[in-house]
């Protein structure tokens, strides 16, 4: 038997809710719905400057309203910091990763030389293989993976289909910052493998972090989700959508008086098709959603469609 379908909506709380990531929440319950399986609310709110209850609230709301129900508690990442920093101790221990005592300046001139010799790598791998005892006085390290120098990494992605990166391209990730904190690549790995997630569905601004993310699963023996990264949504005239194209935050739409079934179903068509049908029934959409029908190319937002489809409900 195949292992139960779980999914997760993962947002920062670090502002309103985005429509943008309002369709990623309803892409990932749908797919969970649709398979039997669970969805999984994840407030990724390791970043403590820019996390804020009030985003945290706005998510929540802003889900519930749009009639998107996750299932069990809502998980807060910063609550599974010391986790994080077991797994980082683990790789450590392995000789998976490693200290890096790199200062700021010297990681300034990595950054300026590979930017002068166009190498995507800005980090040289200086500490990689150092005696510790070596490390200088003073400076706190943070910890890095050791990524694979050669060869290339792969994902087999159920939106973008197969996508391979050169490994000399790909730097040795920060894990655990030099005051210990985890990094998010770190914390999503760790969480989405102690989530037993199965389905990664988020954003395609994440592509190439799927990638990295990969080189800590495999560090650790973890066997890797399925990703499927959406297209961003842009605007009428092709451009990333952004405050000029108007309203972006879910909240917003609220108070214009839309209503959740339109905006719903509005953005469920976004990007994903269904052959002409334009109005689904919540059964409706559970029942047709398919993430490998989800389209390549970035999806336009059309607010006259959206006002139009307003007037059904
Ligand atoms: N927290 C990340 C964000 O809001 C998403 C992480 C993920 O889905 O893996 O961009």
């Amino acid at each position: 038997m195949s292992e139960p379908v779980v999914t997760r909506f993962a947002p920062s709380p670090t502002g309103f809710l985005h429509i943008g990531g309002a369709r990623t929440a309803l892409f990932n319950w749908l797919y969970a719905r649709a398979k039997g399986g669970t969805m999984l609310l994840r407030i990724e709110d390791t970043d403590r400057e820019r996390s804020t209850q009030a985003a945290i609230d706005a998510i929540l709301d802003g889900l519930s309203w749009l009639g998107i129900e996750w299932d069990g508690e809502t998980i807060y990442q910063f609550a599974r910091a010391e986790r994080h920093r077991e797994v980082a101790e683990e790789l450590l221990a392995a000789g998976r990763a490693y200290r890096c005592y790199a200062s700021p300046e010297e990681l300034a001139e990595m950054r300026e030389s590979a930017r002068r010799e166009g190498r995507a790598k800005l980090y040289d791998g200086r500490w990689r293989d150092r005696d510790p005892a070596e490390a200088p006085a003073g400076i706190k390290p943070v910890i890095r993976l050791k990524a694979p120098l050669d060869g290339e990494t792969a994902i087999e992605d159920l939106v973008q289909g197969r996508v391979t990166w050169q490994n000399r391209d790909l730097d040795d990730l920060v894990l655990l910052r030099s005051d210990g904190t985890p990094t998010y690549m770190l914390a999503v790995v760790v969480d989405d493998h102690d989530m037993r997630v199965t389905h990664v569905i988020r954003g395609d601004d994440h592509l190439t972090n799927a990638a990295r993310q990969t080189h800590i699963y495999d560090a650790m023996g973890w066997s890797v989700p399925a990703f499927a990264h959406i297209p961003l949504i842009h605007g009428p005239d092709g451009a990333k959508l952004s405050k000029r194209h108007g309203a972006l935050g879910v909240d917003a739409y609220r108070a214009m008086g839309y209503l959740p079934a339109a905006l719903r179903n509005y953005l469920v068509r976004l990007g994903w098709s269904h052959g002409d049908q334009e109005i689904f029934s919540t059964e409706e959409m559970i029942a047709a959603f398919d993430v490998s029908r989800i389209g390549r190319s970035a999806a336009r937002f059309d607010f006259a469609k959206l006002e139009s489809l307003n007037g059904h409900y």
